[in-house]
């Protein structure tokens, strides 16, 4: 973690060949594609090869979206041959293309499901929070902290992200008494 490491992101994430070189990017995908099939079956949904590809390359954008954010420290193997376009570089450009996907992921998902307008609320409050948050983290100033802090607090913050995102899925209209 580097205060003013790059104008987006104080955190200079150096090392990451187990989760962020190409080659293991590539090896997660496939993983996540497989597991795809296990767990629907586990859970009782209903199972298509193209699902399991979006989950795939759902878990491979990460590495593309990295990609753009990172400043050339992405391994294509192991820890060497590194890239990054380092869009982190670039404060306000990096803020609205994350603003922009957030905007655009929820709209998809209003659009493509449907639902009761409990979890359409949701989902949108959710999304201001996101951004309120991304506000936060782009132009607050802060102080620089421990790397391990770091670790617990993203470990933490997305738990808990994926979490609400796992409870607002699951709303439903009450069911009249
Ligand atoms: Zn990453």
């Amino acid at each position: 973690m580097i205060k003013g490491f790059t104008a987006g992101s104080m955190l200079d994430s150096y090392f990451h060949p187990y989760s962020h070189s190409l080659i293991t990017a590539v090896l997660w995908s496939g993983v996540a594609a497989l597991c795809y099939k296990p767990l629907c079956r586990w859970l009782g949904f209903r199972y298509t090869k193209s699902a399991a590809l979006i989950v795939g390359a759902a878990v491979f954008s990460h590495w593309i979206l990295d990609l753009i954010a990172h400043p050339r420290d992405l391994p294509i193997y192991d820890n060497s041959a590194k890239v990054g376009f380092g869009l982190w570089n670039y404060r306000n450009p990096e803020f609205a293309l994350e603003i922009a996907l957030l905007a655009l992921g929820i709209c998809l998902y209003l659009s493509r499901n449907i639902m009761p307008a409990i979890r359409k609320r949701a989902v949108i409050s959710f999304g201001i929070v996101l951004l309120v948050v991304q506000i936060g983290d782009t132009y607050v100033p802060r102080a620089a902290l421990t790397d391990r802090a770091t670790a617990l607090g993203v470990w933490i913050f997305y738990t808990l992200f994926v979490l609400v995102a796992l409870i607002i899925e699951k709303l439903r209209t009450p069911a009249a008494k």
